[in-house]
């Protein structure tokens, strides 16, 4: 049986190509804060401080 790969899906692209990545949008802000309530509902400390990282420091495509 002859079966067709999947269609090719390509991601949106981000705005931030820091290699931590910066929220930039309104919906990447929303799946962040999703992210920080998964991390302290399971006591994720160290899933917390990288989720602090994607907060802090300069960004170039914040401006
Ligand atoms: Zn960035």
């Amino acid at each position: 049986m002859k079966t067709s790969p999947p269609e090719a899906q390509t991601a949106p692209a981000r705005k931030c190509h820091c290699v931590i990545n910066h929220p930039v949008t309104d919906e990447e802000r929303a799946e962040l804060d999703e992210a920080f309530g998964c991390a302290r509902a399971v006591g994720d400390s160290l899933g917390l401080l990288l989720l602090v990282a994607r907060l802090a420091g300069p960004c170039p495509a914040r401006v």
